[in-house]
């Protein structure tokens, strides 16, 4: 059964992810509430109700739960047993197995292989002992990430065999936090799927995006990716197996690693909406936001076809400033994000721009 018209949907977090969900939400006929502890929360303005609170208040949590009618989050480092609180209380979409696999690299990257998917060799490391056999094992080269809270590159660090003080500053950031050692994959291009389910079952699955990150944040999403017609849908069956296996509800990104044979590694997988899915807004007739929302609020999912092929390109930072030029752009969509600072590297908002579907 759907979620009544004119219900509230509690967002966790209230970034600019938020604030597209609650733009979506509105859209179609739904009302938001957001919770996020930052007083002027990019969410809040678009929003019909905020709460400015920690994400594990249990007061703001409980406050949520009384208001609304469903609850999804913005953001993968959700506190997992206040969503397990929330479970209890009323329907959280995606549930907290989703975030409790997508917290941890070791338990998420078992979990893929576990299903048979694929990913770049990875060991547990607790010890400089281990991190010497794991890069004996892997041919002398890997990248060192801690367990938890890595994002945007953050918490890594290559090591080479070759590089005596890499491996000095790898152990000691092993012996301070969890980490995992991963072999060094030579992809050849880094793609994306962007995916939904419904409460019923139903799967839908946008085009491959290829992404081009700069200092570890992404730059550029192109669709259709330029990837064997074999790997795009070998995409999104992975992305169909790992919805199926977490029972999951919403819409779930996965990012890859091209292999110059056209296999697929995956890499790590959110579950939420995801920078690389931000071309859908302007290339499809139903955004991964309305997506989002239309699957947490069980009615039917939209048609996941692209109508025109396109390049998405973020404004970090002082970027910002060409906003004016960006509208003078043809079949360009702009979308900012109302953050009053533009700090270096922040994501201040992204530009679409359209052409005409190829035949591929
Ligand atoms: P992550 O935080 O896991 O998304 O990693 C950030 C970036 O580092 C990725 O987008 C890749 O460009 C690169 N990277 C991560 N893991 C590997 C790997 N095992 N081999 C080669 N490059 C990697």
């Amino acid at each position: 059964m759907s979620i009544k018209a004119g219900s509230h949907i509690g967002i966790i977090g209230g970034g600019q992810l938020g604030r597209m969900l609650a733009m979506a939400a509105a859209r179609i006929g739904y009302k938001t509430v957001i919770l996020d502890p930052a007083e002027n929360s990019p969410a809040f303005e678009v929003a019909d109700k905020h709460v400015v609170a920690k994400y594990d208040d249990p007061e703001a949590l409980k406050q949520l739960a009384e208001l609304c009618s469903v609850i999804t989050y913005e953001f993968e480092n959700v506190d997992v047993s206040a969503v397990e609180a929330l479970e209890s209380r009323l329907p959280c979409r995606p549930g907290s197995n989703a975030l409790a696999t997508s917290q941890d690299r070791l338990v998420e990257k078992t979990f893929f292989n576990d299903h048979g998917i694929q990913t770049a060799p990875f060991r547990d490391i607790k010890s400089r002992e281990d991190l010497t056999l794991a890069l004996d094992e892997f041919g002398g080269r890997g990248i060192l990430k801690t367990r938890r809270l890595g994002y945007d590159g953050k918490g890594q660090i290559r090591v080479s065999q070759d590089d005596a003080a890499s491996i000095d500053e790898a152990a000691n950031l092993a012996e301070q936090s969890e980490c995992i050692l991963e072999g060094f994959v030579p992809f050849i291009r880094e793609v994306s799927v962007i995916a939904a389910r419904s409460p019923s079952g139903e799967v839908s699955v946008f085009d491959l995006a290829e992404n081009v990150h700069k200092n570890g944040i992404l730059f550029t999403s192109t669709i259709p990716a330029e990837a064997p017609s074999l790997s795009q849908q070998s995409a999104k069956e992975i992305a169909d197996r790992v919805l199926r296996a977490l029972d999951y509800v919403g819409i779930l990104a996965i990012e890859f690693f091209l292999m110059e044979d056209g296999q697929l590694l995956v890499n790590e997988f959110a579950p939420r909406v995801h920078n690389s899915g931000h071309w859908t807004e302007a290339a499809c007739t139903v955004s991964q936001f309305e997506q989002h929302i239309r699957a947490v609020t069980g009615q039917p999912l939209g048609n996941p076809e692209r109508h025109s092929d396109c390049v998405m390109q973020n404004l970090l930072g002082d970027d910002v400033e060409r906003a004016s030029e960006i509208l003078a752009m043809p079949q360009t969509m702009l979308h900012l994000y109302g953050k009053a600072e533009a700090r270096e590297g922040r994501k201040m908002g992204h530009f679409t721009q359209i052409t005409p579907k190829s035949g591929e």
